[in-house]
């Protein structure tokens, strides 16, 4: 047999090959570790094309092999191997693939890239680099492969990074691709077993093949989303979401679907049992894990789903987003937008349904978790129907602590009724016994009780459901029907009002007194029981979305506004009311003060702050005038 000569060929990077390889290898960066995660990603890849490729063909050479990769730390002579039993490479394909940047997307990618090492060399290690990031650790890195194809043959790629590398020929190599990182003096760590236990753990742990190392399998959660429903158990659901949602609690909530189009989507989420932004734990952060082919592409990403989901757990897998993207890309990617769009849009049909099928469940959580449906209400337009459907409120005819929904609402409404009402209160109580609800409750029109702050937001946002306005009831402008004829028994009262030129009179007198305080002071339609309410003619405002507003003011640091864009309407069948005039001609000054006292009594009724210290001082005086009437 005639001795072979080795034919050692020695060739140049591509131009861009070696500008990439120069910030790698001259930068300091903090989050080197990603070569690691880099170089599993390719070989799960080559093992993933190696399972498609066997399939489509008659012959594969190796084909007994098991499909898997070996990580080999040699923490002696300061190595690290990773083997993988996939595709493999030609002597050509090594070329093409470790010596251009050929990929789709790269040029982009690399511009990026360059621009970031630019600004700040830590924020290389945020873009995936490819195979290059191998040089981040590696002074030297050789590339044994040997192509699936049966009558391909061994090849060696070694490179030091320094603007060549050499390609040799290994004859023996069985298929797949050893890649030998001979580790920089100061990144010997990554020989270390348990370093690399944890690398592996944190970036590939759901790579569908096993990663064996020193004899183990590393990897020991599956990639649990994207086997099929019915094969998973609970527990392993379970388990899967504690460990990424590093939790202590029991999911509450599961949604596992893939999807075909618009996009290819493999997603498992969670909503967690426990919401602890609520319990004071500060703001969330996003508990979604983006992959791309079991790859992870970003941790927590802030990009997949709106903020206002920060409480969703789980992972996204799309095999139509590129590996390499960067954080940057992932933020202006149409494709991510895309992506978020059809996500957001599944999960709240996905509540949607839960609600109707478990609509106990369903309650609790929205007790628990409804505050970031009604931030999305606020934030996100986009998805304000599919939010409305999902809001509960209490209502003059729901039990206490049993909210409903909007189409429940709707389903009830009498004939000719075209809004939907609601009023903000404190609690229950509190709305019931206020004079907002008066004029509903006689009328028997449903209203919607409201007690967060947010709500008024939510609810001015959303604006309709069903085409039916959503109306705030302390609007000035509010057309309720007519009173049924047979409540005309109240016409007694109405002989008694105070009508005509006296109610004039009086009107325009309580203004004088109230100055700047009030836009307008109206007869009441609608008051029953009260003597005065303070309404809104600016029908985008309710009260208590000033008094929000007002103390974000106050907050600021700047002076409180004075509250002068409301009306007060006056009950003219109300005793106080009707024998105001007859005060204001005995003793002005007291009736100026009663004035006063009824619009900041109506004006706590509406949830907004008064001058308590004034007010005290006033109802001493007015209580110390009856006390000397009495006498
Ligand atoms: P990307 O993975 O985004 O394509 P990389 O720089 O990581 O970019 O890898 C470049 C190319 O090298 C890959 O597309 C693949 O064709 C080839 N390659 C890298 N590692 C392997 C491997 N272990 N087995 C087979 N081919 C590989
Ligand atoms: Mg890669």
């Amino acid at each position: 047999m005639a001795q072979e000569k080795i034919k050692v060929e020695t060739k140049e990077f591509q131009a861009e090959v070696k500008k990439l390889l120069d910030i790698v290898i001259h930068s300091l960066y903090t989050e080197r570790e990603i070569f690691v995660r880099e170089l599993i990603s390719n070989a799960a890849d080559a093992l993933e094309k190696f399972r498609h490729q066997s399939l489509l063909e008659e012959e594969v050479f190796d084909s007994h092999v098991p499909l898997e990769i070996t990580i080999e730390a040699d923490d002696k002579n300061h190595t690290l191997t990773i083997t993988d039993t996939g595709i493999g490479m030609t002597r050509e394909e090594l070329e093409a693939n470790l010596g251009t940047i050929a990929h789709s997307g790269s040029r982009t990618f690399f511009t990026q890239l360059a621009e970031a090492a630019r600004k700040d060399v830590n924020l290389i290690g945020q873009f995936g680099v490819g195979f290059y990031a191998a040089f981040m650790a590696g002074k030297r890195v050789r590339v044994i492969s040997r192509s699936y194809r049966p009558t391909a043959e061994g090849c060696e790629w070694a490179s030091d990074g320094a603007g060549s590398y050499t390609l040799t020929p290994a004859p023996g190599t069985r298929r797949g691709t050893k890649i030998i990182v001979e580790l920089k003096e100061d990144a010997h760590e990554f020989a270390d077993k348990m370093t690399l236990q944890r690398i592996i753990r944190k970036y590939s742990n759901f790579v569908s093949f096993p990663i064996m190392l020193a004899g183990e399998t590393v990897n020991t959660v599956q990639a649990l989303w994207a086997r099929s429903r019915q094969e998973i158990k609970e527990e392993e659901y379970t388990e899967f979401y504690k460990f990424i949602g590093n939790a202590v609690d029991e999911p509450f909530f599961r949604l596992h679907f893939s999807a075909d189009a618009p996009l290819a989507i493999n997603a498992l989420l969670f909503v967690p049992k426990d919401n602890f932004e609520s319990l004071g734990f500060g703001r969330m952060k996003s508990g979604v894990n983006l992959y791309c082919q079991k790859v992870l592409i970003e941790q927590h990403s802030e990009n997949i789903l709106p903020e206002w989901l920060r409480f969703l757990k789980g992972v996204v897998d799309s095999e139509d987003l590129p590996l390499n993207i960067s954080r940057q890309a992932l933020q202006d990617s149409n494709l991510v937008a895309k992506l978020r769009k059809v996500l957001t849009k599944r999960f709240l049909k996905f509540l949607e349904e839960q609600a109707v099928a478990e609509q106990e469940r369903y309650l609790e959580f929205w007790k628990n978790f409804g505050m970031f449906l009604k931030e999305g209400a606020t934030a996100d337009f986009a998805y304000r129907d599919e939010i409305a459907k999902l809001l509960r409120f209490e209502s003059s005819r729901s039990e206490a602590g049993q909210p409903i929904a909007l189409a429940d609402y709707v389903g009830r409404m009498a004939e000719g009724q075209q809004e939907i009402y609601y009023i903000n209160g404190p609690n229950r109580a509190a709305i019931e016994s206020g004079p907002y609800v008066e004029a509903f409750l006689k009328r028997e029109i449903e209203i919607l009780y409201l007690f967060e702050p947010i709500d008024d937001f939510v609810m001015s946002h959303v604006a309709e459901f069903d085409a039916k306005k959503l109306v705030s009831a302390d609007r000035a402008d509010l057309k309720l029907p007519e009173k049924q004829p047979d409540q005309a028994a109240a016409g007694k009262d109405e002989d008694a009002a105070l009508a005509g030129a006296a109610l004039t009179g009086l009107t325009d007198w309580m203004q004088e007194v109230l100055g700047s305080r009030v836009k307008a002071v109206t007869e009441s339609k609608r008051l029953e029981e009260s003597p005065a309410m303070v309404v809104n003619p600016d029908s985008f405002m309710t009260s208590t979305m000033e008094r929000v507003l007002q103390a974000a003011h106050l907050h600021q640091g700047k002076a409180a506004q004075e509250f002068g864009g409301k009306n007060l309407e006056i009950n003219s069948r109300h005793a106080l009311i009707k024998n105001l005039p007859a005060l204001k001609q005995k003793d002005e000054s007291l009736a100026r003060e009663v004035v006063e006292q009824i619009f900041d009594n109506a004006l706590i009724q509406a949830g907004l702050v008064v001058d308590s210290r004034k007010m005290v001082e006033r109802t001493y005086h007015i209580l110390e005038r009856i006390a000397v009437e009495v006498q």
